[in-house]
């Protein structure tokens, strides 16, 4: 069984990521050319959700280690839908933000498709856009959605093909579950998969897992999936995170994956960690894309 380290590939893609710019600025020098100046990315975050906080400063920490300016723009909970929705449409008209993320969840009184929706599809480095996930849909170039995207390069880094396997993803959210099992339909060499996409009304959740090559897990479901849902020699990706309360840890929590780690992990060929699995390589792509952003590729 080998443990799929993402941190440590996500380390090494920053690594790659800094030197690519450094790079992409020297070659620039005072030319008027894009990389004339350090890619920039806006991180528009609402309220105070302690895990948002955390992501959002992760994401800051990421940006600064490999030469992307981040500017945090914060709101408190009170702004309406009319007023965020300006923020968008500033952010969409400001050359100087080469993409920018709304970040999720929102207040309940205001709509996330709509906000979403609003963003301009070529600065949408979250790939959430209806453009980004229609494309991605249809194979055309597109800024795909960050935890998909690190999920498959994470599979690419350790040489897991997807070709003609089976691959059974749990939980169909507009983030995770849909555009992962979109990407892997696709035909193309990280993709050629046979998808089965499982949901809280599938009835025969463990009969279907059992017959996965690869299971991706986003729930957010702490032990949902047990040894007994998975077959040997399986590749098992847990992207759910839930805090759970631990007076014994520092923080007086701890993170717990959708999967039965102890248990599950003799049976595998591959699985992931929670933490230190799925969201440094989510982080990781937020990055890549934000530098295809800049690149202005789309
Ligand atoms: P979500 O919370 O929007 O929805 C959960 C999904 O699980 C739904 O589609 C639902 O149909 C499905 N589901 C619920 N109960 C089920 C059951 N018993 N059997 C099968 N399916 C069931 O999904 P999300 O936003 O993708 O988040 C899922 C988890 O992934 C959360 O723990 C979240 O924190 C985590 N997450 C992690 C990362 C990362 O980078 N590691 C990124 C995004 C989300």
């Amino acid at each position: 069984m080998t443990i799929l380290d993402g941190k440590r590939i996500a380390a090494d893609i920053r690594r790659e990521l800094k030197e690519q710019i450094s790079r992409r600025r020297a070659s620039a020098g005072d030319k008027q050319t894009i990389g004339n100046r350090c890619p920039k990315l806006g991180i528009v975050i609402v309220g105070h959700n302690p895990a948002s906080e955390t992501y959002v400063t992760n994401k800051m920490k990421a940006c600064a280690e490999v030469g992307i300016e981040a500017e945090r723009i914060a709101f408190e909970d009170t702004i309406t839908q009319e007023q965020l929705l300006a923020e968008v449409q500033r952010l969409n008209n400001d050359p100087s933000f080469d993409g920018f993320i709304v970040q999720l969840p929102l207040p309940a009184h205001i709509s996330e498709q709509t906000i979403t929706a609003a963003i301009d599809y070529r600065k949408d480095v979250d790939g959430l856009t209806p453009e980004n996930v229609g494309r991605a849909a249809k194979g055309l170039p597109c800024i795909i959605s960050a935890t998909p995207r690190g999920i498959r390069e994470l599979l690419s880094r350790y040489h897991i093909s997807t070709d003609g396997k089976h691959v059974v993803v749990v939980g169909r959210s507009n983030i995770v579950g849909k555009p992962m099992a979109s990407l892997l339909m696709q035909k193309h060499e990280t993709g050629n998969a046979t998808v089965t996409l499982c949901h809280s009304h599938t009835t025969n959740l463990k009969q279907v897992c059992l017959t996965a090559d690869i299971l991706i897990v986003a729930v957010g479901h702490p032990g949902l999936i047990t040894a007994d849902m998975v077959a040997e020699g399986a590749t098992v990706i847990d992207v759910g995170i839930t805090r759970i309360e631990d007076p014994n840890s520092p923080k007086g929590y701890r993170l717990a994956g959708d999967v039965d780690f102890d248990n599950v992990a003799p049976k595998c060929a591959y699985i992931t960690p929670v933490p230190g699995g799925v969201g440094p390589m989510t982080i990781v792509s937020l990055l890549q894309n934000t530098l295809q952003a800049y690149g202005h590729t789309l």
